[in-house]
């Protein structure tokens, strides 16, 4: 499980970072909004837990920002101040949970767990033309044709469905799918897309897979 923390405080920012790293946690601290906004935009955490007094982007910009762009990600949102009106202020800027400063890190660790437990079974399908991902089923459908993706196959069909109408480069698609560790080449990511396109074409989905030289994919319905 990957975590972002974007807290301009350092010595604070780095002390939630070593406490998750200490619970198996691959954690990660950026210490301004314009960095916590550009991370977070990679789509590569799970959380990411995020100050709401930042200088420059504050934290409500930075979770506008990252929602703006269809990143998911649940955010956590840390304040000095707990008032109704700064909670709601969060939760409407794509906040899922606040969190008032100080608080005990038994509290903050429970946080962080409650959100990624919730996150499993928070989407269960992403939608692109007339063609259906189903999450947890690793399945395409369409109407009432369906068909099974391999784990590679899914990997690269739900980050082209996450990212709607933005490229997603080929590095990107390795780095998310295949991982950093791997020997994966960017050949094997076209071959991949070529399996998913003749598996598009097989239920009669009306999403292309675009390529575009130097950008990546991008997915495309003609319905
Ligand atoms: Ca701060």
């Amino acid at each position: 499980m990957k975590i972002l923390i974007v807290e301009d405080e350092k010595r604070l920012a780095d002390s939630i970072r070593d406490l998750l790293a200490s619970k198996g946690f691959a954690a990660e601290a950026v210490y301004d909004g314009e960095t916590g906004a550009a991370y977070g935009e990679l789509d590569v955490y799970d959380l990411i837990i995020l100050d709401v007094m930042l200088p420059g982007m504050d934290g409500r910009l930075v979770a506008r920002r990252l929602r703006e762009r269809r990143c998911g990600t649940p955010i956590l949102m840390l304040t000095a101040r707990s008032g109704l009106e700064d909670r709601i202020e969060g939760l409407d800027a794509g906040a899922d949970y606040y969190l008032a400063k100080p608080f005990d890190t038994r509290e903050l660790l429970a946080c962080v767990n409650a959100l990624l437990r919730r996150q499993g079974g928070q989407v269960d399908e992403l939608r692109c033309g007339n063609t259906a991902l189903d999450l947890s089923a690793g399945i395409l459908r369409c109407g009432e044709a369906q068909i099974r993706l391999s784990a590679k196959e899914f990997g690269v069909m739900r980050q082209l469905m996450q990212a709607g109408e933005r490229h997603v480069s080929k590095e990107l698609l390795l780095e998310r799918v295949w991982g950093f560790e791997s020997n994966a080449v960017e050949n094997h990511v076209e071959v991949y897309v070529g399996f998913l396109r003749k598996k598009l074409r097989s239920i009669g989905s009306d999403v292309r897979i675009e390529a575009v030289r130097r950008l990546g994919y991008h997915l495309e319905a003609d319905g």
